[in-house]
């Protein structure tokens, strides 16, 4: 892993919860970032949000105020993707529509370098159909960061089914220079995190319809017996319970097997509109 690794000219397309993490750590280890947002006001706070993150990265002693100016520095904005003409590698962070990444996809391959590779964040989308409306599928890969960014090490890197060795060889490269420990999976529906994950959190909102222990109960099983750091209630609030039944549809329909069809009882929450912190309220009360 060494600095040569690292993509000088990147762009990161989505300036929400996502793409502002994975703006901040491709600038902090010294690559020229554009941030690029349709939405002018999401830019600015994501840019804010940059400075703020990196305010507590200089409080706590782990970077100087010099370097988090100079990782500022290397941040340009946008609202559009016109102005991506001489990036070397793109991750897109936009909304997990699929609607929305083909046509940023379709631009992106319009108006970047030929030999740009183009890669995505989703978190269940198959990257195979995201690489199908350009005409590069073998420089298309999914780099799935987790959240938030800066402080969690995986980088799930998807191969989708016409990516190039060589494209997931630079991109496994570059997510070791940016200090992260990248995993390489292939394109299947949740790939490995969420395939893994989203039962679990499905069958502990079963556990809890059918009574088999409280919210609590379940969410200490979970903490002290098998040594997760959160419950699974817990962390499907923090997801945004939404999410969870978005990605347990995309299992559902892709695997078509039952054993991920989604717990009534989430489809009822997400239909009241209960959906975890974000919304106040989910498994658990937020207030505020
Ligand atoms: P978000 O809603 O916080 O941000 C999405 C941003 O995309 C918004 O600022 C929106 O204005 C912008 N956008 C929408 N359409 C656009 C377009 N056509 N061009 C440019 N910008 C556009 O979403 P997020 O939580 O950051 O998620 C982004 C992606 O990352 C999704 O694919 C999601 O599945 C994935 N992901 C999210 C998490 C998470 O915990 N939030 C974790 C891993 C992966």
């Amino acid at each position: 892993m060494t600095q040569a690794d690292l993509y000088q000219k990147v762009a990161v397309v989505g300036a929400g919860t996502m793409g502002n993490g994975i703006a901040q750590v491709f600038a902090s280890c010294g690559s020229d970032v554009m941030l690029v947002d349709l939405n002018a006001d999401a830019l600015d706070r994501g840019v804010a949000a940059i400075e703020k993150s990196l305010a507590r990265v200089v409080k706590k002693e782990r970077m100087t105020q010099a370097d988090a100016d100079a990782t500022m520095a290397r941040i340009s904005k946008s609202t559009s993707l016109g102005d991506l003409t001489d990036r070397e590698l793109v991750v897109e962070a936009v909304s997990e529509r699929f609607e929305i990444k083909s046509s940023v996809f379709k631009t992106l391959d319009e108006v970047t370098p030929k030999d740009a590779i183009l890669s995505t964040n989703t978190s269940s989308i198959s990257i195979t159909e995201i690489a199908a409306v350009t005409n590069r599928p073998d420089k298309v890969i999914g780099m799935h960061f987790m959240n938030p960014v800066p402080v969690m090490k995986l980088v799930e890197v998807i191969r989708g089914h016409e990516t190039s060795d060589e494209t997931t060889d630079s991109v496994m490269r570059a997510s070791r220079a940016l200090g992260k420990e990248p995993v390489e999976a292939n394109d299947y529906p949740g790939f490995v995190s969420n395939r893994v994950l989203m039962p679990m959190i499905n069958e502990a909102v079963f556990c809890l319809m059918e009574g088999v222990a409280t919210r609590e109960g379940i969410d200490t099983v979970m903490k002290l017996g098998m040594a997760h750091p959160m419950g699974p209630l817990a962390l499907a609030d923090l997801i945004g319970l939404d999410v969870c039944l978005d990605i347990l549809e995309v299992l559902h329909k892709g695997l078509g097997d039952d054993k991920y069809r989604p717990c009534p009882l989430l489809r009822r929450m997400v239909a009241a509109g209960c959906l975890g912190r974000k919304s106040g309220k989910g498994f658990y009360d937020y207030g505020d």
